[in-house]
């Protein structure tokens, strides 16, 4: 255990579509932060366009 008083996550945003490879269905869409990481606002946009397609 490390002790602190605060942690700062530095960690890179990046996009990762692994899943969607172990899947097989006609269809997939990947949103949100696995897609492009931005904010929760295009992450709800990103489900709610997929939503609308299928
Ligand atoms: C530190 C930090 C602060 C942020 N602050 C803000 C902010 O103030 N305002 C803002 O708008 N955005 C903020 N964001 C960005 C925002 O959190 C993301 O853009 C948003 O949560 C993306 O939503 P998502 O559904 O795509 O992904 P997530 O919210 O990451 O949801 C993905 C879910 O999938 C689950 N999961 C992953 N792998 C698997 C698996 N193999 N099987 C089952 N489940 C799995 C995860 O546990 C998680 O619950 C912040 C992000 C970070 C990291």
């Amino acid at each position: 255990m490390i002790k602190a008083d605060s942690i700062i996550n530095a960690g890179d945003l990046l996009p990762n579509k692994f899943l969607l490879k172990g899947i097989s269905v006609s269809e997939t869409h990947a949103v949100g932060d696995c897609d492009e990481p931005f904010n929760i606002a295009l992450a709800i946009r990103d489900g709610n366009d997929a939503g609308r397609t299928v």
